[in-house]
């Protein structure tokens, strides 16, 4: 369930986010001649020989106008606290800095396996001058050229041969992995916390050995459930810990391996834009969501305060009609016990199966309703349906030809299928494929 992390640690120009935007295959982040140009996206999926995985451009994670060492100083420690493997990039036509000893020895001193990525070899002659590298004492240095997309492949080949062999420990199928998001103060580590303090925590064996040791089991009603940990809610006091970047770049992570993502909202201070965007992460990540609206002590309730509250949220997240809303608060404890509850119906749904001819007979029954769309003379023939995979449920319908699916048709059939079985807290896709 959980993908191996991959982080590229290195001076400002040495053709980090370059190489960042060739593995992850779009140019989804700046590069200019600038160092230090600020970047959009620093998290990002990749994939080589079959493998998916994260990887991260540390570089991306600025903190204020701390001078160069200090910089590179807390982009390796965020390299070694979230990544399996570093790839740490040296420039091939600079030759080593003081800058590039300060990060082997932070990098050296880390069991992590770092991967040593020589850039700018641009042609094979400049190959011969890569073995001064060898003194880093990182082993082999792979050189690459970014510009060129040259090395590439024998530097994944690498770095994949670290990644940590997934055991069955992560696969325990029945076990609910949840995180919690939302802005700095909605109140992340004290839901945590009153969960801990009502639920039962279960006390692992492996305590302090795990990697995530951060993250906790607890049982409610024979449901085991891992709540996983986020951002803001280690808080060791780290100077890069308080930047948006990686706040973000931590909520992502713990979204990619929970089932159930609860979007926090601060009932006093209400919605904001920040909300947003990482809740739209976890729908497009397909993960089940319950909105939860903490600090609900503070608002003088009645009957109409939850309805109105609701609304907003309504309409602000449209996106997210599927998500159920828990208004509690963390503090008080008031309604807390509506939480657990949700969060299970969510899962349940996020990996309900529907039969086939069950599923067949609710999108037949809708297609009579409302008859399928034509265009340029031509009629849209459903000929059947079936659910392909949970997490989220997925479906595929089969017709005579996918250009005809108009989206609004789609989305009405989506309507009909969450009208017929509910699928309450989770999205859902539907794809339509030629027969
Ligand atoms: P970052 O600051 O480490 O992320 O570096 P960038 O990816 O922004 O690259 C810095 C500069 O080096 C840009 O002008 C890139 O075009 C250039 N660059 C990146 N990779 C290569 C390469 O393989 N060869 C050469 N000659 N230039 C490169
Ligand atoms: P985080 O940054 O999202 O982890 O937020 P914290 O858990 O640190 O909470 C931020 C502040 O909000 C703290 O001062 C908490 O005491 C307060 N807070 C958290 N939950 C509640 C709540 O339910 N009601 C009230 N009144 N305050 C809360």
């Amino acid at each position: 369930m959980r993908k191996s992390v991959v982080a590229i640690v290195g001076r400002p120009n040495v053709g980090k986010s370059t190489i960042f935007n060739r593995l992850v295959g779009e140019r989804i982040s700046i590069v200019e001649d600038t160092p230090g140009v600020t970047r959009d996206r620093i998290y990002a999926e990749a994939e080589w020989l079959m493998t998916t995985f994260s990887v991260i451009d540390t570089g991306g994670i600025e903190i204020g106008d701390e001078p160069l060492l200090k910089q590179m100083r807390n982009q390796a420690e965020i390299a070694i606290d979230e990544a399996d493997v570093i790839i740490f990039m040296v420039n091939g036509k600079e030759g080593i800095t003081a800058a590039d000893d300060e990060v082997a020895k932070i990098l050296f001193k880390s069991n992590k396996p770092v991967v040593l990525a020589v850039n700018k070899i641009d042609n094979p002659e400049m190959r011969d001058t890569i073995y001064e590298y060898y003194s880093l004492g990182f082993g082999e240095p792979f050189p690459i050229s970014g510009a060129h997309g040259l090395g590439l492949g024998d530097l994944l080949d690498e770095v994949v041969k670290h990644f940590p062999i997934t055991d069955k420990e992560e696969a325990e199928e029945d076990t609910i992995y949840f995180s919690l998001i939302g802005r700095p103060n909605v109140g992340k580590s004290s839901l945590v916390n009153s969960i801990i303090n009502e639920e039962r925590v279960i006390v692992s064996e492996m305590e302090g050995t795990t990697r995530d040791a951060i993250d906790t089991p607890i049982r409610k009603d024979d449901q085991n459930f891992v709540i996983i940990d986020t951002a803001g809610m280690r808080k060791r006091g780290k100077v890069y810990e308080k930047t948006e970047k990686y706040s973000v770049l931590r909520a992502l992570k713990a979204i990619e391996r929970s089932d159930v993502v609860l979007v926090l909202i601060d009932a006093e201070t209400g919605i904001r834009e920040q909300d947003k965007n990482i809740a739209g992460y976890a729908h497009d990540a397909g993960r089940a969501i319950v909105i939860v609206v903490n600090k609900w002590d503070i608002v003088e309730t009645t009957e109409k305060t939850m309805k109105d509250f609701e609304n907003k949220i309504r309409a602000h997240f449209q996106f997210l009609n599927y998500a159920p809303i828990v208004f509690l608060s963390a503090k008080t404890k008031k309604r807390l016990h509506t939480l657990m509850p949700s969060i299970k119906i969510a899962s349940e749904n996020h990996t309900k199966r529907i039969s086939t001819n069950i599923l067949n007979e609710v999108v037949m029954d809708a297609i009579a309703m409302n008859p399928t769309p034509t265009f340029k003379g031509k009629r849209l023939k459903v000929l059947y349906a079936t659910q392909v995979s949970v997490k989220p449920p997925s479906f595929v319908i089969f017709v005579n030809d996918p250009e005809l699916m108009h989206f609004t048709y789609k989305r009405f059939l989506e309507n009909k299928i969450r009208d017929a079985f509910g699928f309450v807290g989770t999205p859902i896709k539907i794809f339509s494929r030629k027969r």
